[in-house]
């Protein structure tokens, strides 16, 4: 499955009380937008996501978003809202374009570091792991879901964990920087498939990065406050 903001927008009402928010260090209602620090020290993700990874990926491509938004936004009516607020107001506007990118790629960056704070448990726990098999049978079907899904996707882009339109959980692509949150769906785990984010330590074996990442990385504790914020 693979959706743009747009052909999920008739859907929407259906999650939309389900939003989640869990960027509390860039909800200030004015610029400069300010880029969050990682939750973790730069080396701790490797060898998954080397040092040198997370010293670009954070450093150059998510910092440029944040600059080249608050440089956007100033003196525009976006200027005074929270990064959410950005990005579900411009979503639908085409004028406002290149405002939604750059606001959504913050945002789902800020998001992607979060959930890899460490020594969280790397895997589903309770409840969540008991909604994460009845959806796709265990763990190792939820990993292999996502790699189907970042496959449909044709070029740059995410896989959420997020819901579907009968509400339950699911993995759904979405191009460049469109995320559920912009479509009113809850955004619970992000896995960047952009060629930046994997590329220095897999080159193109994109399917070994997003199992690696799934496998090690991702700090369970944290989807679940996201699945029950
Ligand atoms: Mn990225």
């Amino acid at each position: 499955m693979n959706m743009t903001r747009r052909t999920v927008l008739a859907a929407s009402a259906v999650t939309a009380a389900a939003t989640v928010l869990q960027t509390p260090n860039v909800a200030r209602a004015a610029l400069p937008l300010v880029q969050p620090e990682l939750p973790f020290i730069q080396t701790d993700l490797a060898p998954v996501i080397s040092s040198k990874t997370v010293a670009l990926h954070y450093g150059k491509h998510h910092k440029a978003y944040f600059d080249k938004l608050n440089t956007l936004a100033e003196g525009t009516r976006y200027a005074d809202m929270t990064l959410e607020e950005i990005v579900k107001q411009s979503a639908n506007s085409k004028a406002d374009a290149k405002i939604f990118n750059n606001a959504a790629q913050a945002w789902n960056h800020v998001s992607y570091w979060d959930q890899f704070v460490p020594n969280g448990p790397n895997r589903p726990m309770g409840e969540i792991a008991t909604a994460i098999n009845a959806e796709f049978g265990d763990y190792e079907g939820f990993i292999k879901r996502a790699v189907t899904v970042s496959d449909e996707v044709f070029g740059t882009g995410w896989v959420w964990l997020t819901r579907d339109d009968q509400n339950k959980l699911a993995l759904i692509g979405y191009e460049d920087g469109n995320n559920p949150v912009a479509v009113g769906r809850p955004a619970y785990l992000g896995i960047d498939i952009w060629e930046h984010a994997y590329y220095l330590d897999y080159e193109n074996r994109k399917a070994d990065h997003i199992r690696a990442v799934l496998e090690k990385l991702v700090n369970w504790r944290v989807v679940e406050g996201r699945i029950n914020a």
